[in-house]
Protein backbone atom coordinates (compact mmCIF):
# COMPACT_ATOMS: atom_id res chain seq x y z
CA UNK A 1 0.00 0.00 0.00
CA UNK A 2 1.68 3.56 -1.10
CA UNK A 3 1.54 5.59 1.84
CA UNK A 4 2.12 9.93 1.63
CA UNK A 5 5.43 10.97 3.07
CA UNK A 6 4.65 13.09 6.15
CA UNK A 7 5.32 16.52 5.51
CA UNK A 8 9.30 17.80 6.43
CA UNK A 9 7.02 19.69 10.03
CA UNK A 10 5.01 16.99 10.52
CA UNK A 11 6.09 16.22 14.61
CA UNK A 12 6.35 12.65 13.78
CA UNK A 13 9.85 13.40 11.92
CA UNK A 14 11.23 15.42 15.04
CA UNK A 15 10.90 12.72 17.66
CA UNK A 16 12.69 9.54 18.77
CA UNK A 17 10.12 6.39 17.49
CA UNK A 18 8.80 3.92 19.37
CA UNK A 19 10.47 0.12 19.51
CA UNK A 20 8.76 -2.69 17.48
CA UNK A 21 6.18 -4.00 20.12
CA UNK A 22 5.29 -7.90 20.15
CA UNK A 23 2.20 -7.08 17.94
CA UNK A 24 3.52 -5.54 15.48
CA UNK A 25 3.02 -7.27 12.12
CA UNK A 26 5.95 -6.86 10.89
CA UNK A 27 5.75 -8.83 7.94
CA UNK A 28 3.05 -6.75 6.55
CA UNK A 29 5.20 -2.95 7.67
CA UNK A 30 8.57 -4.80 6.11
CA UNK A 31 5.86 -5.27 2.48
CA UNK A 32 4.69 -2.20 2.89
CA UNK A 33 8.15 0.05 3.29
CA UNK A 34 9.73 -1.86 0.77
CA UNK A 35 6.77 -0.71 -1.71
CA UNK A 36 7.14 2.59 -0.68
CA UNK A 37 11.18 3.01 -0.54
CA UNK A 38 10.90 1.79 -4.66
CA UNK A 39 7.50 4.54 -5.31
CA UNK A 40 9.49 7.15 -4.40
CA UNK A 41 12.60 6.02 -5.88
CA UNK A 42 14.42 6.21 -2.82
CA UNK A 43 17.31 4.34 -1.27
CA UNK A 44 15.97 3.89 2.44
CA UNK A 45 12.93 5.06 3.90
CA UNK A 46 12.05 5.05 7.71
CA UNK A 47 8.63 4.56 9.05
CA UNK A 48 8.03 7.27 10.70
CA UNK A 49 8.49 9.64 7.07
CA UNK A 50 5.65 7.35 6.46
CA UNK A 51 3.43 8.16 9.28
CA UNK A 52 4.35 5.15 11.28
CA UNK A 53 5.51 5.35 14.63
CA UNK A 54 7.58 2.23 14.92
CA UNK A 55 11.52 1.82 14.96
CA UNK A 56 12.09 0.55 11.23
CA UNK A 57 13.67 1.02 8.18
CA UNK A 58 13.92 -0.65 4.54
CA UNK A 59 17.38 0.42 2.46
CA UNK A 60 19.46 -0.56 -0.25
CA UNK A 61 22.14 -2.56 0.92
CA UNK A 62 24.06 -2.95 -2.51
CA UNK A 63 22.59 -0.50 -5.18
CA UNK A 64 24.24 -2.87 -8.12
CA UNK A 65 22.50 -6.23 -7.13
CA UNK A 66 19.44 -4.11 -5.73
CA UNK A 67 19.53 -5.93 -2.04
CA UNK A 68 17.27 -4.76 0.51
CA UNK A 69 17.23 -5.24 4.21
CA UNK A 70 14.32 -4.18 6.36
CA UNK A 71 16.21 -3.44 9.62
CA UNK A 72 13.89 -3.43 13.45
CA UNK A 73 15.12 -1.86 16.01
CA UNK A 74 18.60 -1.00 15.12
CA UNK A 75 21.09 -0.46 16.64
CA UNK A 76 24.67 0.82 16.22
CA UNK A 77 27.23 -1.46 18.00
CA UNK A 78 30.66 0.65 16.79
CA UNK A 79 31.75 3.26 14.60
CA UNK A 80 34.81 3.43 13.22
CA UNK A 81 36.94 6.39 13.33
CA UNK A 82 37.39 7.40 9.67
CA UNK A 83 34.64 10.38 8.69
CA UNK A 84 33.52 10.69 5.39
CA UNK A 85 31.63 14.05 3.82
CA UNK A 86 29.28 13.07 1.16
CA UNK A 87 25.82 14.78 -0.14
CA UNK A 88 22.92 12.75 0.76
CA UNK A 89 19.02 13.79 -0.16
CA UNK A 90 16.20 13.03 1.76
CA UNK A 91 12.25 12.02 0.59
CA UNK A 92 11.50 14.15 3.22
CA UNK A 93 13.74 17.17 2.04
CA UNK A 94 12.92 16.56 -1.82
CA UNK A 95 14.58 20.25 -2.84
CA UNK A 96 17.60 19.65 -0.36
CA UNK A 97 20.83 18.35 -0.82
CA UNK A 98 23.12 18.55 2.18
CA UNK A 99 26.86 17.68 3.03
CA UNK A 100 26.73 15.12 5.88
CA UNK A 101 29.86 13.89 7.83
CA UNK A 102 29.94 10.45 9.11
CA UNK A 103 31.45 7.39 9.57
CA UNK A 104 32.61 5.26 6.40
CA UNK A 105 32.79 2.12 8.40
CA UNK A 106 29.56 0.99 11.33
CA UNK A 107 28.77 -2.33 13.12
CA UNK A 108 25.07 -2.33 13.34
CA UNK A 109 22.36 -5.11 15.13
CA UNK A 110 18.56 -5.20 13.80
CA UNK A 111 15.93 -7.61 13.91
CA UNK A 112 14.40 -8.73 10.91
CA UNK A 113 10.55 -9.29 10.28
CA UNK A 114 10.78 -13.14 11.61
CA UNK A 115 12.73 -11.00 15.10
CA UNK A 116 15.45 -13.13 14.33
CA UNK A 117 19.30 -10.69 15.37
CA UNK A 118 21.48 -10.39 12.76
CA UNK A 119 25.07 -8.06 13.72
CA UNK A 120 26.61 -6.85 10.32
CA UNK A 121 29.63 -4.65 9.35
CA UNK A 122 28.46 -2.21 6.74
CA UNK A 123 30.97 0.16 4.82
CA UNK A 124 30.47 2.94 1.92
CA UNK A 125 26.83 4.14 0.75
CA UNK A 126 25.31 1.34 2.53
CA UNK A 127 26.60 2.37 6.05
CA UNK A 128 25.32 5.98 5.15
CA UNK A 129 22.31 4.79 4.74
CA UNK A 130 22.07 2.97 7.70
CA UNK A 131 22.99 5.79 9.35
CA UNK A 132 20.97 8.10 8.00
CA UNK A 133 17.64 6.15 8.76
CA UNK A 134 18.76 5.58 11.82
CA UNK A 135 18.82 9.34 12.64
CA UNK A 136 15.09 9.65 11.55
CA UNK A 137 13.82 7.22 14.31
CA UNK A 138 16.22 9.22 16.48
CA UNK A 139 14.02 12.02 15.42
CA UNK A 140 17.03 13.52 13.84
CA UNK A 141 17.03 14.86 10.19
CA UNK A 142 19.73 15.40 8.57
CA UNK A 143 19.10 19.83 7.96
CA UNK A 144 19.85 19.43 11.65
CA UNK A 145 22.34 17.00 11.98
CA UNK A 146 25.25 17.42 14.11
ZN1 LIG B 1 15.84 10.88 5.03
Amino acid sequence: MIRDLVKSDDKILHQRVKPCGANLDRHFLAKTLIENMHHYDGVGLSANQIGIDARAFAMMRDIETNDVIVCFNPRIIKRYEDYVWFEEGCLSFPDEIINVHRPDKIVVKYEDEDKKDHKIKLSGMAARIFLHEFDHLQGIVFTTHK
